[in-house]
């Protein structure tokens, strides 16, 4: 796949997206469009699968308005409240720190430059980039291992590590796609081309991807 081929690809997958019932809907469903709720969904996301993350998203959201709303809660409810979400003592004791630093340093609210994202605790590029897509609604992409794998995979990228693949990404996807790019490969990394046994035969983008075409 050349960067040409890219909007083409990409507008097919935008109008198959919708087919695909894939788990990262429901997650996307179940957020506020708001800064904070992109922030905390996303923390609790990481070594989780996505329909326990949407769950658990769902009550914790509910609970939870404003970083001062995790101060007040105690350390063991709040961890009764992410449960099950992957490693939730650690990261109810980090929810906790990060909504200090929230308070303290950024007066309560969100920051929106990835600089100061990535000063706030257990946030990384990931994490800051689906914040400034999703909840700002600045262009940015977010890179995990389905966009890695995906961008690898098609031949758009040769790239070792994620950080890696959003640097050449940058590079060659056009900017008005970027805020997709992650739920759309996210999307279709979930249902058609999985890490394992990716399903070729129903991919409606394969004429272009490296990986098909290195079999055939
Ligand atoms: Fe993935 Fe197969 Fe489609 Fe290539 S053809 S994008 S490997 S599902």
């Amino acid at each position: 796949m050349t960067r040409e081929d890219l909007p083409k690809v990409l507008e097919i997958m935008k109008r198959e997206f919708p087919k695909w019932h894939a788990p990262i809907v429901k997650l996307i469903a179940q957020k506020r469009k708001d800064p904070l709720s992109a922030l905390l969904c996303a923390l609790l996301s990481t070594r989780t699968r996505d329909e326990t993350t949407a769950e658990v998203c769902k009550r914790f959201l509910q609970r939870v308005k404003k970083p001062q709303d995790l101060l007040e809660i105690d350390q063991e409810e709040l961890e009764k409240l992410i449960y099950p979400v992957g490693f939730y003592r650690n990261k109810a004791r980090q929810l906790k720190e990060l909504a200090k630093q929230l308070v303290e340093d950024f007066n309560g609210k969100v920051p929106d430059s990835l600089e100061d994202l990535l000063k706030l605790k257990g946030v990384g590029r990931k994490v800051a980039n689906i914040v400034l897509s999703e909840g700002f609604g600045k262009p940015a992409i977010a890179v995990d291992v389905h966009v890695h794998r995906i961008s690898n995979r098609w031949g758009l990228v040769k790239t070792k590590t994620p950080e890696e693949t959003e640097e050449a990404l940058m590079e060659i996807l056009p900017r008005e796609y970027w805020r997709d790019y992650n739920r759309l490969l996210v999307a279709f990394g979930q249902t058609i081309c999985k890490p394992i046994k990716p399903k070729c035969g129903e991919c409606p983008i394969s004429k272009w991807c490296g990986y098909y075409n290195s079999l055939l």
